[in-house]
């Protein structure tokens, strides 16, 4: 009797084998549970989080572009792995704004070039036809640059090209100004709503400016120095500009300055095809 009570209030093997079971079952649920919870807290749920930023930034949303601090900030695995993948998206995204760069860049001149011409017109053009702006077209083409590169060399071509640019840059200084290399020795500047003669009297100051740099330029049958030839179009207010017509009507101008001798700005209006506004020879 005594012994058989003192086996209930103390010794656990003596309780029925169907408690012990039980006990020991819950236990083990308990303790899975547990570890369940922890799983998911420590592992599970960063791993959502990090799956979720790498989903957002697939599909373009900046917004997102740093990762919480929850990730960024554990000292475990988890936050090692976080900080290297949030170090991988900001080099891509140096790397990709270098490559936008350099593709709208000329790396000769750091000037823009034809791809940046058409985004920035994408942009501008629209505007001009609402405002009724003039826009107009200056195109530049150096004189006689194949015998500069021949006598002087490639690399003094180079530098004669970057100088000219320093005076297109110097000229052309408002914030809606367009100014890029098409290629060679070819430039392009679009001016918007710059009064036609205005317009001419920006490049031919330019085209002086050029000529007053005195490069020495021995076999140019226009001067003695690097000269330059420079044909402006412009728009008149209320006409839609096709930039295209504007260029090749720019370019017609620019070789009838060469045709004249060179070392010449003229100027016309888009509508006409023979009205020469403004030369300075
Ligand atoms: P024009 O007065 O009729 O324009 O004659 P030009 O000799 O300037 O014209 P042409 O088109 O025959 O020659 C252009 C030269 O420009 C050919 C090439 O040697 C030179 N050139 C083109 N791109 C570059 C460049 O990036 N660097 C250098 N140094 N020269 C270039
Ligand atoms: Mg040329
Ligand atoms: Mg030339």
């Amino acid at each position: 009797m005594v012994s058989g009570l003192f086996g209930w209030g103390v010794g656990a093997t003596h309780l029925p084998w169907s408690i012990q079971l039980l006990a020991l079952l819950s236990l083990v649920t308990l303790i899975a549970g547990w570890v369940l919870l922890r799983i998911d807290r420590d592992l599970l749920q960063p791993m959502r989080r990090l799956s979720e930023h790498a989903r957002r930034l697939h599909e373009g949303d900046n917004t997102h572009l740093m990762m919480t601090t929850y990730l960024t900030e554990r000292h475990d695995e988890i936050g090692e792995l976080a900080r290297q993948f949030q170090h991988l998206v900001e080099d891509l995204k140096t790397h990709n704004a270098q490559l936008l760069e350099q593709s709208l860049i000329d790396p000769l001149t750091k000037l823009g070039n034809r791809r940046m011409l058409e985004n920035r017109l994408d942009a501008a053009l629209p505007l001009t036809r609402r405002l009724d702006c003039t826009v107009s077209v200056l195109m530049m083409d150096v004189d006689h640059f194949k015998p500069y590169n021949d006598y002087y060399g490639h690399p003094a071509g180079d530098e004669c090209l970057v100088q000219i640019s320093g005076v297109l840059r110097d000229t052309f200084r408002r914030e809606t100004d367009i100014v890029i290399r098409l290629g060679g020795e070819e430039f392009l500047v679009l001016l918007i709503d710059t009064p036609s003669q205005e317009a001419w009297r920006l490049a031919d100051a330019m085209r002086g400016m050029i000529q007053a740099m005195r490069i020495p330029h021995e076999y140019s049958s226009a001067a003695d120095v690097v000269t330059v030839s420079v044909g402006v179009v412009t728009s008149p207010p209320g006409i839609s500009a096709d930039i295209d017509d504007m260029i090749a009507c720019a370019d017609e101008v620019l070789y009838a300055c060469k045709a004249q001798g060179r070392n010449i700005t003229q100027a016309r209006m888009l509508s006409s095809t023979t009205e020469v506004l403004e030369a300075n020879a």
